[in-house]
């Protein structure tokens, strides 16, 4: 089997994201000044053009908002797992997140479902915020 690709942060706010999940945490950035949370993180507020901002741990909580279902060609690597479902979670902060969901076939992928977050180790050492229903 291929390997996994892995997280490549590129920037400190990417790389403080990854080191939480790879931690078991799901952390978010937030405005330090208006409270907006933000994702993927950057270093500017988009709501008040705030730069500083804190991490504060998600409450891994949200909603299927949208999704599709992969089928090949892809890349080596998810050629196994085809068809799988690709999400597009909204968190109840508000963001939104591309994952995958756990345990959910994807005749049973909707929109609207709750769901929790659910850090799985995917490949030696590499951790995902996957989701699953509940
Ligand atoms: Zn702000």
């Amino acid at each position: 089997m291929t390997a996994h690709p892995h997280p490549a942060p590129n920037n400190e706010w990417d790389g403080r994201f990854w080191q939480a999940i790879a931690h078991g945490r799901l952390e978010l950035q937030r405005c330090a000044e208006c409270g907006t949370f933000r994702h993927p993180p950057g270093p500017v507020c988009a709501r008040c053009g705030a730069t500083s901002s804190e991490w504060v741990e998600s409450a891994g909580t949200g909603e299927v908002w949208s999704y599709t279902v992969i089928h090949p060609p892809t890349l080596p690597a998810f050629r196994e797992r085809t068809p799988y479902g690709a999400v597009v979670i909204r968190l109840d902060e508000g963001v939104f997140m591309v994952s995958n969901l756990v345990d959910t076939p994807v005749e049973q992928l909707a929109t609207g479902v709750r769901v929790t977050v659910a850090i799985s180790e995917v490949d030696d050492g590499v951790y995902l915020p996957l989701f699953r229903e509940g």
